[in-house]
């Protein structure tokens, strides 16, 4: 059985970014609707038992089984995006190994946060930008509707954030940008980015 985890702040906490109708949108009826929708599918059957990770790597593996990893594959980016974000961010920095990569890897905090913006820009369509390691290195990228790098061996995720339209539609209709820039500026928690980079 998979659980909608609660989240981890209140409704209205991500305001003025991102506003409480929007949340209870979002993690209410649409990261719900994914647990349910995830539920269903394996009630009843051997999968039932499976935990989230393994349930997704189970159904990565088999095309008759794409709705459930999509839905599955959903249900685990939207709680790792909720975790990327706090309402607090200006109290969370990157851990003393994570500033050494970033600024290894990018030249700075500030192109970091750039390439963020700019590969969720130039995700075509429904998808997640990701931040994540990738053995000694740092790397930025988007994927696809549901799809997640848990599934590639040697990717490890750090942070993601939703460009889907449903996370940003009813605060900046169109504006892909600005929701990234004032995501990206203003909610990103470094402390959760931090934890999972060691
Ligand atoms: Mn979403």
């Amino acid at each position: 059985m998979i659980q909608l985890h609660p989240l981890p702040y209140d409704f209205k906490a991500l305001e003025p970014y991102i506003s409480e109708k929007t949340i209870q949108l979002h993690y209410g009826k649409h990261q719900a609707g994914y647990v349910k929708t995830t539920d269903d599918l394996i009630n009843k059957t051997p999968m039932e038992n499976l935990d989230l990770n393994n349930l997704i790597l189970t159904a990565s593996c088999d095309t008759v089984l794409t709705k459930l990893f999509n839905s599955a594959a959903q249900v685990w980016n939207h709680q790792f995006y909720w975790n990327s974000l706090s309402p607090e961010a200006q109290k969370h920095h990157p851990s003393a190994q994570l500033k050494t990569s970033i600024d290894k890897d990018f030249g700075s905090m500030d192109n970091c946060l750039k390439k963020l913006i700019e590969t969720g820009m130039n995700q075509f369509g429904s998808g997640w930008v990701w931040l994540a390691r990738e053995n000694n290195n740092l790397t930025i990228f988007s994927t696809s509707n549901a799809q997640t790098p848990i599934t590639q061996y040697g990717l490890k995720p750090l942070l993601c954030i939703d460009v889907w339209e449903h996370a940003y539609y009813l605060d900046y209709q169109n504006d892909r940008k600005e929701y990234l820039t004032r995501v990206v500026t203003n909610l990103i928690n470094w402390d959760f980015a931090s934890q999972n980079d060691n």
